[in-house]
């Protein structure tokens, strides 16, 4: 009664508590049974919508008005259309697919037994807690797993969690974090393969590369505020633009994101120098958060790859080389 009166001060914090607990521990917890209570943000609703406008308004812009002009002469005799077509679907396969596989593949605890030897190995960060000062959450009124955290916004934990993503309304954990990689790498291919078609495009419906024309793609709405753009190229050159951005975006999310999945580190342990659940080789640790068809998983995302372990317990670098087939 004393951990729920303390609970609605604060959401998402966890405690320690002092009393040793059990050998193992299995937590059930009323507040996890029932369904997730998302707290919907106008910031979430909008990230969203944008999400699927930009994807799929510039697919069509690509599709139906880019690659027929810029092969207007041969459009039928080419074979350009129709790599330029496959390319742009399989991209768009890729974007989407693994967009929803995030959205339905939510590591939240709800309904999963935590059940978790209560080991004094690096399985928990002496940085963080240690065994016999497990960490609490009032909200889910449950002890947590190693690297597993409360999301404010989803309104339950998380195993091993990363972040919360906006544009997804749904937070990167153990289950979908392979998705969410696929995701912003097709991003950053697809908007590099766009801008390049744009350039294309673009100039040609300017009038030529010039310092004039640079400035009013890079900066459409204020040309066209001031009448010196019309509505038509003020569209085009804010497409293009978008996808500029996106490409410089979701490139270093996929340079930071790489970097942590090559050390299996979550956002929280990298910002806390946590290296508990480094394996010592990059391929173990990129099978801990890709499974073992990790190749296959950037092909497409309904392709199927086993995730070692459940998500609350993980092993040590010492643990797994003890265990690996190597050693057997
Ligand atoms: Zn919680
Ligand atoms: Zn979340």
């Amino acid at each position: 009664m004393k951990i729920k009166s303390k609970s609605r001060k604060n959401d998402s914090s966890f405690a320690g508590l002092s009393s040793p607990l059990p050998g193992s521990y299995a937590a059930t917890s009323k507040a996890i049974s029932g369904p997730v209570q998302y707290k919907s943000r106008n910031w979430d609703d909008l990230a969203f919508v944008f999400f699927f406008v930009a994807v799929l308004g510039t697919f069509i812009f690509e599709t139906s008005i880019v690659v027929p002009k810029i092969y207007s002469k041969d459009f039928h005799s080419s074979a350009g259309p129709v790599i330029h077509y496959i390319t742009g679907f399989f991209i768009l396969h890729n974007i989407l697919g693994n967009f929803v596989q995030i959205i339905r593949h939510q590591s939240t605890i709800k309904g999963k037994l935590l059940l978790f030897s209560n080991q004094p190995s690096s399985s928990f960060s002496s940085k963080t807690s240690s065994a016999n000062n497990q960490r609490y959450c009032f909200t889910c009124e449950t002890y947590l797993p190693p690297r597993s955290y409360h999301c404010s916004s989803c309104g339950v934990c998380i195993l091993k969690r990363d972040h919360h993503c906006t544009f997804a309304r749904a937070c990167i954990g153990y289950d979908n974090y392979r998705y969410f990689l696929a995701l912003i790498f097709y991003i950053s291919i697809g908007s590099l393969y766009v801008s390049i078609l744009n350039m294309f495009f673009i100039w040609d419906l300017l009038g030529g590369f010039t310092f004039y024309n640079f400035m009013s793609h890079t900066f459409p709405f204020i040309f066209w505020l001031f009448g010196l753009l019309h509505w038509y190229s003020t569209m085009c050159c804010l497409i293009s633009i978008i996808n500029i951005a996106a490409f410089l975006f979701t490139t270093g999310l996929v340079f930071y994101h790489g970097s942590m999945v090559i050390a299996n580190q979550t956002v929280h342990e990298r910002a806390k120098s946590i290296t508990d659940f480094d394996l010592g080789n990059w391929r173990s640790n990129v099978e801990q958060t890709f499974g073992s068809r990790w190749i296959l998983t950037f092909i497409s995302p309904i392709i199927y790859s086993k995730l070692p372990g459940n998500g609350k317990d993980f092993p040590s670098k010492r643990d797994y080389n003890l265990n690996s087939p190597k050693t057997k």
